[in-house]
């Protein structure tokens, strides 16, 4: 984290990787607990194409996807939405996201956030030794997810910090459920998205704004 050849402090940027499928207030939040607690200068949301560990889910194209992030995270300048998953295509992989950006900006330190239903997972991560060897990683704690880092191999354990954040029971998938039940989703995703939701009638939701 030490000054680079120019002497400026190096950037600290987040990688708030998902599916967003849709993007909700859980990630959002997440987001700006890590910027917030964990000094860093911005995040940078990176929707996957095709999660390897949810192979075999249908899920909503990607540019819907996208959209919808664009709109939740437009009020935070700090956050930025990028591409890079969508335009590799195939099954995304953290490690090529990762190297791809380390080579397009040498002069940042990269911060991968994820939630405690995804730390458990990092040994299994593909090619999880190079991926530790370019990012920390900032947990964040999900309700019904407890995290307990003892299990984790020393090698990852030691590159996973938590940052606190205030508990959120809310997922993509019961945002899902709620709306191809004609249940409201309102306040779980910002106004922003939800309007958009609603109007294009997303995730089989009927007009219920
Ligand atoms: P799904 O139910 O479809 O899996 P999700 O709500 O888990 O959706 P993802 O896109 O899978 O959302 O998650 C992206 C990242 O955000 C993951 O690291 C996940 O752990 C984290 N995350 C999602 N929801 C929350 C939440 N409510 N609190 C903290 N972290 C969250
Ligand atoms: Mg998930």
């Amino acid at each position: 984290n030490q000054a680079s050849q120019g002497g400026g402090r190096k950037q600290q940027i987040g990688i708030m990787g998902g599916t967003f499928d849709p993007v909700h207030v859980g990630h959002l939040l997440a987001a700006e607990t890590a910027l917030d607690q964990c000094g860093l200068d911005q995040v940078w949301f990176i929707p996957t194409n095709v999660p390897p560990l949810k192979a075999g889910d249908q899920g909503t194209d990607a540019e819907t996807r996208l959209r919808l992030v664009r709109l939740a995270i437009k009020s935070q300048p700090r956050f930025q939405a990028l591409p890079i998953e969508l335009e590799r295509g195939g099954v995304s992989y953290s490690i090529d996201t990762v190297e791809a950006l380390h080579a397009a900006y040498p002069e940042h330190d990269f911060h991968y956030i994820i939630g405690s239903d995804r730390i458990h997972d990092l040994p299994q991560w593909h090619r999880i030794d190079e991926l530790t060897a370019l990012v920390r990683f900032i947990g964040v704690e999900r309700p019904n997810e407890p995290v307990d880092l003892a299990v984790l191999p020393e090698a990852i354990r030691t590159r996973v910090t938590m940052a606190a954040m205030p508990p959120m029971g809310i997922s993509s998938t019961d945002i899902r459920q709620r709306l191809l039940t004609g249940q409201s989703a309102r306040y779980l995703v910002p106004d922003t998205v939800y309007h958009e939701i609603i109007v294009e009638g997303l995730y089989g939701s009927r007009s219920h704004y």
